[in-house]
């Protein structure tokens, strides 16, 4: 059994009392064990504000950015042992464990990137600046300075290579030190990071920490210069938002959160064409990748009722096609879900997906390759239908974290707008076409809705990323259910982690002062 130790305060340490067990989802046998119990989590915050704000503090954007590079580059150097930490206890594919980890190195040095090119500097400066009165020598710039506080970061349990790196590297580019809480169910691979980044020596002091198991409380020792990014369900996102000390002091919050996310086929599709087959590729490829374990999965497809029946004949054959099993083996396409409450939630999700009006349209016998269903947590790719999208609001209003769409009609472009807004907010909406009036329409109103729209036309069928791929140069998050909350997007995400200020004074003065 691996025993997972937190690395506060610049040390290993190992928490004592009752231990959370880590499972291999693939047999529910257990691979690792942790606790926080008797860890001094408050001097860790202590720790990191005093040791690691100062020494990130003291770096320029480009030195900042040259850390990033060295832990991009520690962890593509184990990254067959971080695929294997990733099968063994998130129950993941070989493609799913790089999606993960590849998207952590390659976050990592984007953002490195970032740092060459903001340069030899430690503060951004926004615009020109503006004339305040008539006078052209009384005047204002914006500048942004790192917050002196530290970061906390949670995190979800589906990407905890990915959830930990995408966070660490805006903070980090920030200037601002981080705790890291990757979810404690699949914490195994975060551990392995951690480890390496550690062994590889790059992280300035204090600069990033990781809990293994429960905050305890932590997080009510947030102050005014911290700030909290979380990921994962609405109901913890709620909780945590709402913590007396978050709300007292005005930590800055962000958060990442459910999301019913939806993928719309335009008229002008023919089926068969390239736009209807990259639909087809991309939809049932969200729906098993990570087994639908992804926020940014389709969970609602529309379809014009002329296609709806070409479309469901093509899902079918597709997921049909996906072999699910022991996730080590190669021929193996969709491994289980990370968790037995996982399976429950699932299993249950699906009722109430058929109790509110769909019906299933896939087949439901289990053919496992290399596991059995005893002990391992599988569910198959599950394709629904709802003719009546209106009536069947569970649809519209519970997110099944597993491989599961519901597929269903709509009419007008105005209609299928409303009826990605029931779902009231998500993470990306995807429209399939290549007509520009109808497109319009669809994709401005899915916008007010959605935090990404992805278009898949004709002249980019080939080339396109898949609407659940999250790409470090374009925001991440979205509004309402979603959580309200946005990470990446390039310079965009240092936003979050720094103070933007307003200075006000003699032209030539304020140039002197900025440089
Ligand atoms: P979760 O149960 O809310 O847990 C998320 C994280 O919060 C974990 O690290 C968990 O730690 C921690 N946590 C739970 N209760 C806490 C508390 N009282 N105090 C401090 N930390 C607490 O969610 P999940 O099951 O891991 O993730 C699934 C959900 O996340 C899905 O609904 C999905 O939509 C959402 N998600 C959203 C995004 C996005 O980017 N928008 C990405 C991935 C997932 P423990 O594991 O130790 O309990």
């Amino acid at each position: 059994m691996i025993e997972l130790r937190s690395f506060l305060q610049g040390q290993w340490k190992t928490g004592a009392g009752r231990k959370a067990t880590l499972v291999n989802p693939t047999n529910g046998e257990p691979v690792a064990e942790t606790s926080t119990e008797g860890l001094d989590l408050v001097a860790a915050l202590r720790h990191a504000r005093d040791v690691g704000g100062p020494a990130l503090g003291a770096m320029t954007f480009a030195e900042r950015g040259e850390v990033l590079k060295r832990m991009s580059k520690a962890l593509h150097e184990v990254r067959d042992q971080l695929i294997e930490a990733s099968i063994l206890n998130g129950g993941t594919t070989r493609s799913d464990a790089k999606f993960d980890i590849d998207g952590a190195t390659g976050t990592l040095a984007y953002y490195a990137g970032l740092g060459k090119r903001l340069g030899d500097v430690r503060y951004l400066v926004e615009g020109e600046g503006e004339q305040l009165t008539r006078s052209p020598r009384w005047w204002a710039r914006h500048v942004r300075v790192p917050l002196r506080g530290v970061a906390v970061h949670v995190n979800a349990f589906n990407f905890p290579a990915w959830g930990l790196a995408e966070k660490a590297a805006v903070a980090l580019l920030a200037g601002m030190p981080v705790v890291s809480k990757p979810a404690t169910s699949t914490a195994l691979l975060a551990y392995r990071v951690m480890e390496r980044l550690v062994e590889a020596d790059v992280l300035p002091p204090g600069a990033l920490s990781l809990v293994c198991g429960s905050t305890g409380d932590m997080l009510e020792h947030l102050g005014r210069e911290d700030v909290l990014a979380f990921t994962g369900s609405g109901s913890t996102g709620t909780l945590l938002r709402g913590l007396r000390n978050v709300v007292g002091r005005s930590v800055r919050v962000n958060v990442e959160a459910d999301s019913l996310n939806a993928a719309v086929l335009c008229e002008d599709v023919e089926p068969g064409d390239e736009v209807f087959q990259m639909f087809v590729r991309d939809t049932a490829r969200e729906i098993t990748q990570k087994a639908g374990q992804k926020c940014t999965a389709t969970r609602r497809i529309f379809v014009p009722p002329a296609l709806i029946d070409s479309v469901q004949q093509a899902l079918v054959e597709e997921l049909a096609q996906v072999k699910v099993g022991d996730p080590s083996l190669d021929e193996v396409r969709m491994g289980p879900l990370a968790t037995r409450q996982q399976l429950e939630d699932v299993q249950a999700g699906i009722r109430r997906l058929l109790d509110a009006g769909s019906r299933r349209v896939t087949e439901d016998e289990p053919r496992l390759h290399g596991a059995s269903r005893d002990g391992g947590f599988f569910v198959m790719p599950t394709l629904l239908r709802a003719d009546s999208p209106r009536d069947a609001v569970a649809v519209h209003e519970h997110e099944v974290f597993g491989p599961v769409a519901t597929l269903m009609p709509y009419g007008t472009a105005e209609e299928a707008v409303d009826l990605v807004a029931l779902g009231e907010g998500g993470l990306v909406s995807s429209v399939y076409g290549s007509d520009a009036d109808r497109l319009r329409t669809m994709v401005l109103g899915l916008a007010a809705h959605s935090g990404r729209v992805l278009i898949g036309s004709k002249k980019v069928a080939d080339q396109a990323t898949a609407p659940g791929m999250v790409l470090p140069s374009c925001v991440h998050g979205g509004p309402g259910r979603a959580g309200g909350g946005e990470e990446l997007g390039g310079e965009r995400g240092l936003a979050f982690y720094t103070q933007r200020t307003a200075l006000q004074g003699d032209r030539p003065l304020l140039d002197k002062i900025l440089g």
